[in-house]
């Protein structure tokens, strides 16, 4: 234990370049939810990989919005910005061969952050035929700024990261582990409870109405052999609600089930699910109704 390697990993990006997906791989249990669509990640969650040798804690983060407008937006880019206090590894995570303006943004975050612990992950990797492209991508980037590490992986697939992992551990400070090695999260079951609702809405809704809802969970109870959990889904106006319902309720009840399965397969335990779709205007734009549904820095 005595050269035992223990430390904070955060993984910042701009939106849909894959970093739930690595965090999902690296701990090998999907516990961050993942879509095609940006903005999916709200809140910074740990994820914590124990090894034989090192703990790393790593701390997924919502994507960079460029001007958040709503006070939700302001909240997500705060929580980048506080995954990077007492950081030891920043992995900045990018699209092989997309750089965009977002990405030039969260490079203006990173300006401040020692070299020493700054990593480029270059994702998505299984998308590119011509693997030597890559190398002038990469000339691009570090004209902006350096890297400590050049990683270039593909988070599903897996590629790449027993490598990732390697470095980081040899990296990390030399201290003992912070959680017990069998904890996977800083997170309780509760909010897995939200957020596993909220992906299944963000799969089957279209365009902006994930966006605007937000889920609490108002009774959680364990009786031993089931997990009783009611939640609400809270939406801006009548009309999301009769969309988020559906014709003859069939939507929430799909919503329902699929949430139910992902969270049994996440407990090991039976679940019984029961939803009800509540209105509550602006309330992205407003701060109290963030506190109130649990949104804080
Ligand atoms: P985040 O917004 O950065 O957290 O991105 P997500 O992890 O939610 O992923 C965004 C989308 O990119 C999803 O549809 C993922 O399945 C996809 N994705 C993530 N990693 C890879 C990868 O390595 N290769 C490919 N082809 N797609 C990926
Ligand atoms: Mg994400």
């Amino acid at each position: 234990m005595n050269n035992f390697r223990t430390g904070y990993v955060s993984i910042i990006g701009r939106p849909n370049v894959g970093k739930s997906t690595l965090l999902n791989y690296m701990i090998d249990q999907k516990l961050s939810i993942v879509s095609r669509k940006p903005q999916t990640t709200r809140w910074n969650l740990q994820g914590v990989k124990t090894t034989k040798s090192a703990q790393i804690i790593f701390i997924d983060t919502p994507g960079l919005q460029k001007k958040p407008k709503s006070a939700l937006n302001r909240h997500m880019n705060r929580a980048v910005t506080h995954s990077l206090d007492h950081i030891d590894i920043v992995l900045f995570v990018v699209e092989g061969l997309k750089w965009n303006e977002l990405d030039e943004n969260v490079i203006e975050l990173l300006k401040d952050i020692p070299k020493d612990k700054l990593f480029l992950i270059i994702n998505k990797v299984d998308k590119i035929k011509d693997k030597k492209q890559l190398l002038s991508f990469i000339d691009v980037i570090t004209k902006h700024i350096e890297f400590k590490e050049v990683v270039p992986v593909s988070a599903v697939k897996g590629d790449g990261l027993a490598n990732l992992e390697s470095l980081l551990t040899k990296y990390l400070p030399i201290a003992p582990p912070l959680y017990p090695d069998d904890q996977i999260t800083d997170r309780n079951e509760r909010f897995f409870a939200a957020e596993f609702i909220r992906e299944q809405l963000i799969l089957r809704l279209s365009d902006e109405l994930p966006y605007r809802l937000s889920i609490t969970i108002d009774e959680f109870k364990d009786d031993g052999d089931i997990i009783h959990i009611h939640a609400s889904i809270w939406v801006e106006t009548k009309g999301q609600k009769s969309i988020v319902i559906g014709k003859e309720g069939q939507v929430l009840k799909v919503v329902g089930k699929s949430a139910r399965l992902e969270l049994e397969s996440l407990y090991d335990k039976k679940v019984n699910l029961k939803t009800w779709v509540k209105v509550k205007s602006k309330w992205a734009d407003s701060e109290q109704a963030l506190k109130q549904f649990g949104y804080y820095d």
